[in-house]
Protein backbone atom coordinates (compact mmCIF):
# COMPACT_ATOMS: atom_id res chain seq x y z
CA UNK A 1 0.00 0.00 0.00
CA UNK A 2 1.09 3.43 -1.00
CA UNK A 3 1.01 5.86 1.93
CA UNK A 4 0.36 9.63 1.50
CA UNK A 5 3.54 11.74 2.43
CA UNK A 6 1.89 12.98 5.87
CA UNK A 7 1.17 9.27 6.43
CA UNK A 8 4.90 8.35 5.96
CA UNK A 9 6.59 10.74 7.90
CA UNK A 10 4.53 9.30 10.82
CA UNK A 11 5.57 5.88 10.27
CA UNK A 12 9.32 6.96 9.52
CA UNK A 13 9.28 8.73 13.03
CA UNK A 14 7.35 5.43 14.19
CA UNK A 15 10.10 3.18 12.85
CA UNK A 16 13.18 5.39 13.92
CA UNK A 17 11.98 5.37 17.53
CA UNK A 18 11.76 1.74 17.56
CA UNK A 19 15.75 1.25 16.06
CA UNK A 20 16.40 3.52 19.06
CA UNK A 21 14.21 1.66 21.60
CA UNK A 22 12.35 5.21 22.06
CA UNK A 23 8.98 3.04 20.50
CA UNK A 24 6.21 2.80 23.38
CA UNK A 25 4.64 -0.30 24.11
CA UNK A 26 0.86 1.91 23.34
CA UNK A 27 0.79 4.27 20.58
CA UNK A 28 -2.29 6.72 20.34
CA UNK A 29 -2.97 8.41 16.83
CA UNK A 30 -5.17 10.76 16.66
CA UNK A 31 -7.04 12.92 13.69
CA UNK A 32 -9.91 12.38 11.63
CA UNK A 33 -9.66 8.84 9.87
CA UNK A 34 -10.21 10.69 6.48
CA UNK A 35 -6.33 11.42 6.92
CA UNK A 36 -5.70 7.37 7.24
CA UNK A 37 -5.22 7.17 11.06
CA UNK A 38 -5.93 3.94 10.26
CA UNK A 39 -4.17 3.33 7.74
CA UNK A 40 -0.99 4.27 9.33
CA UNK A 41 -1.69 2.32 12.46
CA UNK A 42 -1.83 -1.03 10.37
CA UNK A 43 1.37 -0.45 8.43
CA UNK A 44 3.11 0.40 11.81
CA UNK A 45 1.62 -2.88 13.24
CA UNK A 46 3.02 -4.72 10.14
CA UNK A 47 6.13 -3.47 10.15
CA UNK A 48 6.59 -4.38 13.87
CA UNK A 49 6.08 -7.90 13.17
CA UNK A 50 8.01 -8.32 9.80
CA UNK A 51 10.74 -9.56 9.41
CA UNK A 52 12.33 -8.28 6.37
CA UNK A 53 11.97 -4.70 6.46
CA UNK A 54 14.87 -4.04 8.88
CA UNK A 55 17.36 -6.59 7.16
CA UNK A 56 16.63 -4.63 3.75
CA UNK A 57 16.22 -1.58 5.30
CA UNK A 58 13.03 -0.89 3.80
CA UNK A 59 10.66 2.09 5.74
CA UNK A 60 7.51 -0.30 5.20
CA UNK A 61 7.14 -3.89 5.43
CA UNK A 62 8.18 -6.04 3.06
CA UNK A 63 5.53 -8.13 1.92
CA UNK A 64 7.51 -10.86 1.59
CA UNK A 65 8.26 -12.37 4.60
CA UNK A 66 6.12 -14.95 6.32
CA UNK A 67 4.69 -12.84 8.98
CA UNK A 68 3.46 -9.85 5.69
CA UNK A 69 2.39 -13.14 3.75
CA UNK A 70 -0.11 -13.81 7.20
CA UNK A 71 -0.95 -10.50 7.64
CA UNK A 72 -2.16 -10.62 3.82
CA UNK A 73 -3.74 -13.50 4.52
CA UNK A 74 -6.02 -12.81 7.41
CA UNK A 75 -4.65 -15.12 9.22
CA UNK A 76 -1.52 -14.12 11.38
CA UNK A 77 -1.54 -15.08 15.01
CA UNK A 78 0.33 -12.30 16.47
CA UNK A 79 -2.55 -9.54 14.90
CA UNK A 80 -5.65 -8.75 16.73
CA UNK A 81 -8.11 -6.24 14.98
CA UNK A 82 -10.36 -4.81 17.92
CA UNK A 83 -13.23 -2.71 16.67
CA UNK A 84 -17.27 -2.94 16.51
CA UNK A 85 -18.89 -5.73 16.77
CA UNK A 86 -22.40 -6.98 15.77
CA UNK A 87 -24.83 -7.25 18.60
CA UNK A 88 -26.76 -10.15 19.24
CA UNK A 89 -29.73 -8.77 17.01
CA UNK A 90 -26.84 -8.58 13.93
CA UNK A 91 -26.48 -5.08 14.30
CA UNK A 92 -23.45 -3.35 14.49
CA UNK A 93 -22.67 -2.50 17.89
CA UNK A 94 -21.87 1.65 18.49
CA UNK A 95 -19.40 1.16 21.32
CA UNK A 96 -16.48 -1.03 22.10
CA UNK A 97 -17.29 -3.54 24.34
CA UNK A 98 -15.62 -4.71 27.68
CA UNK A 99 -16.00 -8.32 26.92
CA UNK A 100 -13.37 -7.00 23.73
CA UNK A 101 -10.70 -5.42 25.80
CA UNK A 102 -11.12 -8.85 28.42
CA UNK A 103 -10.50 -11.41 25.43
CA UNK A 104 -7.03 -9.20 23.76
CA UNK A 105 -6.08 -9.11 27.55
CA UNK A 106 -5.90 -12.44 27.63
CA UNK A 107 -4.38 -13.34 24.41
CA UNK A 108 -1.88 -10.14 25.18
CA UNK A 109 -0.61 -12.87 27.86
CA UNK A 110 -0.03 -15.37 25.40
CA UNK A 111 4.00 -15.41 23.93
CA UNK A 112 3.74 -13.97 19.79
CA UNK A 113 3.38 -17.52 18.23
CA UNK A 114 5.80 -16.55 15.34
CA UNK A 115 8.33 -15.05 18.01
CA UNK A 116 8.48 -11.47 16.98
CA UNK A 117 5.63 -9.53 18.55
CA UNK A 118 2.25 -9.47 19.47
CA UNK A 119 0.48 -6.04 17.91
CA UNK A 120 -3.22 -5.21 18.90
CA UNK A 121 -4.55 -2.36 16.89
CA UNK A 122 -8.19 -0.52 18.20
CA UNK A 123 -10.48 1.39 16.31
CA UNK A 124 -11.88 3.70 16.78
CA UNK A 125 -10.15 3.91 20.78
CA UNK A 126 -12.74 6.32 21.88
CA UNK A 127 -15.66 4.37 21.14
CA UNK A 128 -14.93 1.93 24.51
CA UNK A 129 -16.81 2.23 26.58
CA UNK A 130 -16.61 3.04 30.30
CA UNK A 131 -15.40 -0.14 31.65
CA UNK A 132 -14.13 -1.06 28.14
CA UNK A 133 -11.73 1.94 29.04
CA UNK A 134 -10.84 0.45 32.62
CA UNK A 135 -9.90 -2.89 31.48
CA UNK A 136 -7.68 -1.19 28.91
CA UNK A 137 -6.09 0.53 31.52
CA UNK A 138 -4.83 -2.44 33.46
CA UNK A 139 -3.65 -4.00 30.39
CA UNK A 140 -1.26 -0.90 29.49
CA UNK A 141 -0.18 -0.41 33.28
CA UNK A 142 1.12 -4.19 32.72
CA UNK A 143 3.22 -3.42 29.47
CA UNK A 144 5.28 -6.46 28.45
CA UNK A 145 8.20 -6.64 25.92
CA UNK A 146 7.37 -7.33 22.33
CA UNK A 147 3.48 -6.45 22.71
CA UNK A 148 2.41 -3.32 20.95
CA UNK A 149 -1.24 -1.72 21.30
CA UNK A 150 -1.79 0.85 18.72
CA UNK A 151 -5.35 3.03 19.24
CA UNK A 152 -6.77 4.98 16.57
CA UNK A 153 -8.99 7.49 17.74
CA UNK A 154 -10.85 10.57 15.79
CA UNK A 155 -10.37 13.00 19.04
CA UNK A 156 -8.97 13.17 22.12
CA UNK A 157 -11.68 14.85 23.77
CA UNK A 158 -13.50 11.21 24.50
CA UNK A 159 -10.67 9.29 25.90
CA UNK A 160 -9.70 9.57 29.51
CA UNK A 161 -6.70 11.29 30.59
CA UNK A 162 -5.18 8.19 32.43
CA UNK A 163 -4.84 6.18 28.74
CA UNK A 164 -3.85 9.12 27.33
CA UNK A 165 -1.24 9.65 29.90
CA UNK A 166 0.10 6.46 29.04
CA UNK A 167 0.45 6.40 25.62
CA UNK A 168 2.71 7.91 23.16
CA UNK A 169 0.70 10.22 20.80
CA UNK A 170 0.93 11.45 17.59
CA UNK A 171 -1.33 14.35 16.33
CA UNK A 172 -1.84 14.18 12.86
CA UNK A 173 -2.69 17.49 11.44
CA UNK A 174 -3.73 19.21 8.01
CA UNK A 175 -1.00 18.85 5.49
CA UNK A 176 -0.11 22.34 3.70
CA UNK A 177 -2.29 23.28 1.31
CA UNK A 178 0.50 22.87 -1.79
CA UNK A 179 1.24 19.02 0.03
CA UNK A 180 -2.29 18.59 -0.04
CA UNK A 181 -3.15 19.99 -4.21
CA UNK A 182 0.80 18.52 -4.97
CA UNK A 183 -0.82 14.52 -3.36
CA UNK A 184 -4.37 15.30 -5.20
CA UNK A 185 -2.68 15.84 -8.32
CA UNK A 186 -0.47 12.22 -7.84
CA UNK A 187 -3.70 10.99 -7.28
CA UNK A 188 -4.74 12.10 -10.73
CA UNK A 189 -7.28 14.31 -10.08
CA UNK A 190 -6.90 18.37 -12.21
CA UNK A 191 -5.26 20.95 -10.76
CA UNK A 192 -8.55 22.72 -10.88
CA UNK A 193 -10.88 20.18 -9.34
CA UNK A 194 -8.58 19.46 -7.30
CA UNK A 195 -8.24 23.27 -5.68
CA UNK A 196 -11.82 23.50 -5.33
CA UNK A 197 -12.23 20.12 -3.85
CA UNK A 198 -9.80 20.76 -0.71
CA UNK A 199 -11.65 24.47 0.15
CA UNK A 200 -14.93 22.60 0.21
CA UNK A 201 -13.16 19.81 2.70
CA UNK A 202 -11.67 22.62 4.18
CA UNK A 203 -8.37 21.48 3.53
CA UNK A 204 -8.65 18.06 4.29
CA UNK A 205 -7.30 16.36 1.65
CA UNK A 206 -8.23 12.89 2.53
CA UNK A 207 -11.56 13.94 2.65
CA UNK A 208 -11.29 15.77 -0.49
CA UNK A 209 -10.44 12.86 -2.51
CA UNK A 210 -13.11 10.85 -0.91
CA UNK A 211 -15.81 13.38 -2.17
CA UNK A 212 -14.22 13.40 -5.41
CA UNK A 213 -14.13 9.98 -6.22
CA UNK A 214 -18.21 9.93 -5.23
CA UNK A 215 -20.14 11.34 -8.25
CA UNK A 216 -22.76 12.88 -6.09
CA UNK A 217 -21.63 14.95 -2.78
CA UNK A 218 -19.85 17.80 -4.06
CA UNK A 219 -22.32 18.68 -6.72
CA UNK A 220 -24.92 18.18 -3.61
CA UNK A 221 -22.87 20.69 -1.92
CA UNK A 222 -23.48 23.37 -4.80
CA UNK A 223 -27.09 23.05 -4.67
CA UNK A 224 -26.94 23.29 -0.92
CA UNK A 225 -25.43 26.38 -1.55
CA UNK A 226 -27.46 27.62 -4.44
CA UNK A 227 -30.56 27.09 -2.22
CA UNK A 228 -29.73 29.20 0.40
CA UNK A 229 -28.50 32.06 -1.29
CA UNK A 230 -31.96 31.48 -3.62
CA UNK A 231 -33.83 31.68 -0.55
CA UNK A 232 -31.37 34.58 1.43
CA UNK A 233 -32.78 36.86 -1.40
CA UNK A 234 -36.59 35.63 -0.94
CA UNK A 235 -36.61 33.33 -4.01
CA UNK A 236 -37.51 30.00 -3.66
CA UNK A 237 -39.51 27.94 -1.19
CA UNK A 238 -38.66 26.52 1.98
CA UNK A 239 -41.73 24.10 2.24
CA UNK A 240 -40.43 22.75 -0.94
CA UNK A 241 -36.65 22.55 -0.04
CA UNK A 242 -37.41 21.13 3.67
CA UNK A 243 -40.02 18.22 2.05
CA UNK A 244 -36.80 17.50 -0.57
CA UNK A 245 -34.15 17.47 1.99
CA UNK A 246 -35.73 15.62 4.60
CA UNK A 247 -36.61 13.09 2.01
CA UNK A 248 -32.76 12.76 1.03
CA UNK A 249 -30.52 9.69 1.93
CA UNK A 250 -27.98 12.70 2.78
CA UNK A 251 -29.91 14.87 4.81
CA UNK A 252 -26.82 14.55 7.61
CA UNK A 253 -24.38 15.92 4.80
CA UNK A 254 -26.73 18.50 3.74
CA UNK A 255 -27.36 20.21 7.10
CA UNK A 256 -23.69 19.95 7.46
CA UNK A 257 -22.84 21.73 3.82
CA UNK A 258 -25.55 24.18 5.15
CA UNK A 259 -24.13 24.68 8.51
CA UNK A 260 -20.36 25.21 6.76
CA UNK A 261 -21.89 27.59 3.79
CA UNK A 262 -23.49 29.92 6.95
CA UNK A 263 -19.97 29.87 8.95
CA UNK A 264 -18.76 31.42 5.27
CA UNK A 265 -20.90 33.67 5.04
CA UNK A 266 -20.64 35.21 8.48
CA UNK A 267 -16.90 35.35 7.96
CA UNK A 268 -16.51 36.90 4.67
CA UNK A 269 -19.06 39.40 6.26
CA UNK A 270 -16.88 40.12 8.76
CA UNK A 271 -13.85 40.25 6.50
CA UNK A 272 -15.80 42.63 4.12
CA UNK A 273 -16.38 45.02 7.28
CA UNK A 274 -20.24 44.59 6.56
CA UNK A 275 -21.13 42.24 9.84
CA UNK A 276 -22.83 44.34 12.47
CA UNK A 277 -22.40 42.41 15.81
CA UNK A 278 -26.18 41.60 15.78
CA UNK A 279 -26.17 40.31 12.13
CA UNK A 280 -22.74 38.61 12.83
CA UNK A 281 -24.31 36.60 15.82
CA UNK A 282 -27.66 35.76 14.26
CA UNK A 283 -25.74 33.74 11.64
CA UNK A 284 -23.72 31.78 14.01
CA UNK A 285 -26.97 31.25 15.72
CA UNK A 286 -28.31 29.91 12.64
CA UNK A 287 -25.14 27.81 12.03
CA UNK A 288 -25.46 26.08 15.79
CA UNK A 289 -29.08 25.37 14.87
CA UNK A 290 -28.23 23.78 11.87
CA UNK A 291 -25.51 21.72 13.91
CA UNK A 292 -28.70 20.52 16.58
CA UNK A 293 -30.71 19.50 13.80
CA UNK A 294 -28.04 17.23 12.23
CA UNK A 295 -27.78 15.63 16.21
CA UNK A 296 -31.53 15.40 16.22
CA UNK A 297 -32.29 13.42 12.87
CA UNK A 298 -31.91 9.89 14.59
CA UNK A 299 -34.41 11.00 17.04
CA UNK A 300 -38.37 10.63 16.22
CA UNK A 301 -38.62 14.59 15.82
CA UNK A 302 -40.47 15.36 12.44
CA UNK A 303 -37.38 16.04 10.14
CA UNK A 304 -39.60 18.49 7.47
CA UNK A 305 -40.88 20.45 10.50
CA UNK A 306 -37.62 20.81 11.92
CA UNK A 307 -35.75 22.15 8.46
CA UNK A 308 -38.87 24.75 7.99
CA UNK A 309 -38.03 25.98 10.62
CA UNK A 310 -34.64 26.23 9.85
CA UNK A 311 -34.68 26.91 6.74
CA UNK A 312 -37.93 30.12 7.29
CA UNK A 313 -35.48 31.58 10.12
CA UNK A 314 -32.73 31.58 7.13
CA UNK A 315 -35.02 33.84 4.75
CA UNK A 316 -35.53 35.81 7.49
CA UNK A 317 -31.84 36.65 8.33
ZN1 LIG B 1 7.69 -8.63 5.88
Amino acid sequence: MTLAPWQSSVLERSVQALAEGRLGHAQLLVGPPTLGTLETARALGEMLLCTGASEQGLSQACGRCKSCLLLAAGSHPDWHEITFEDNPQGKKRSEITVDQLRALRDKLQLSAQLGVAVVAVIHPADAMNHSAANTLLKTLEEPQPGRYLLLVADSLSRLSATIRSRCQRTEFRLPTSVASLQWLQEQGVDAARAGSALQAARGNPGLALEWLQDEEILPLREQVRTTLQALAVGKGKPEETAAKWADSSQLPMILEFAADYALEQQRAAIANGEATVKSATTIADWFDRANQTRKLLSTTVRKDLMIYELLLRWSSL
